[in-house]
């Protein structure tokens, strides 16, 4: 977390008068470098959020907002760039701790204001174990949610930001761009932990759309952000680089993903095929073998196969 902090302080793109965006890592699970949220300073002790990540991670949260110097009831505003657990639990329980405001797109919205129906799915695919690994996730109460439309923008402190509608990993996702450059894209870049090069799409289920996120890639580009900060994991500084390679990774791996469909595979042989795919690029771009199995961990073949091969068709 130093390393990623101190890199923000000497990036030469970050125009005078932008103010820190400090990365929390939250530690889900107890591992390092999986999810982060991050805290934007707006001056005299006030902050946002932006994707708040999981109900269980909230001390954690709390944490980091301690450690970077601001105390909680200086949150004014939580953007959620989608409603997924890891990124959006947490959003309610500080919207009645503090009265913070959480912005949303359209269609995140109804989950934020109710999460009933979103727990209850959740909880079908984790069973027991929902609550160990997501915690609860409260209601926003009324009055709290700030709906933004795609283009839309918001006076944040010193900053304005612009909400840009970013479907493909999730149809109900915006990408938050601040007006220095700074892009918090939820999962529309993917994931790639820090010291890595591969892009890893986050293509769990239900709501793969590969067409509608190659058009969101080229709404970001248009937006030309200098930086993205990443929630798996961390600032990203050689921006149209990686927005080309993770155009070039989403029809791949569906390729991959398709060679095993074509062969009859399962979704567990599918599962070691695109594995094998991921361990051969990292090994590669030279990444060692505990790097080889964070990532891994971090992109979870299993569920990225089960999402492309309903994108594809064939779920
Ligand atoms: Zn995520």
């Amino acid at each position: 977390m130093r390393e990623l902090t101190s890199g923000l302080i000497a990036h030469p793109l970050l125009r005078w008068g932008s103010t820190m965006a400090h990365p929390i890592d939250l530690h889900h699970a107890g591992v390092p470098e999986a999810i982060a949220s991050y805290l934007l300073d707006l001056g005299g002790g006030a902050f946002a959020l932006f994707d708040p990540g999981p109900g269980s991670t909230l001390l954690q949260l709390q944490a980091g907002v301690g450690a970077a110097g601001f105390e909680l009831a200086g949150l004014t505003h939580v953007f959620v760039s989608h409603v997924h657990l890891d990124h959006a639990g947490a959003a309610g329980a500080l919207a009645r701790r503090t009265g913070a405001t959480v912005a949303c797109h359209p269609r995140a919205a109804p989950h934020l204001a109710d999460p009933t129906r979103l727990m209850a799915s959740a909880r079908r695919v984790y069973g027991a174990r929902l609550d160990e690994l997501w915690g609860p996730m409260e209601s926003v109460p009324e009055g709290r949610l700030k709906v933004l439309e795609d283009g839309e923008t918001l006076a944040l402190g010193p900053h304005e930001v612009r909400a840009i509608a970013a479907p493909g990993h999730a149809n109900h996702q915006h990408a938050y761009l601040l007006d220095d450059g700074r892009l918090f894209p939820g999962d529309a870049c993917a994931i790639r932990l820090p010291g890595q090069r591969a892009i890893m799409p986050a293509t769990a289920p239900p709501e793969i759309d590969l067409e509608a996120w190659d058009r969101t890639l080229d709404a970001l580009e248009t937006a030309a952000p200098t930086r993205l900060l990443l929630p798996h994991f961390g600032p990203k500084d050689d921006v149209a680089d990686h927005l080309a390679r993770l155009r070039a990774a989403l029809p791949a791996w569906a390729q991959v993903v398709r060679e095993g469909i074509g062969l009859g595979e399962a979704d567990r042989p599918l599962a070691d095929r695109l594995e094998a795919y991921l361990r051969a690029e990292l090994a590669t771009e030279g990444v060692d073998d505990d790097g080889i199995a964070r990532a891994i961990r971090a992109a979870g073949p299993m569920m990225c196969v089960i999402g492309l091969r309903r994108a594809l068709g064939e779920g």
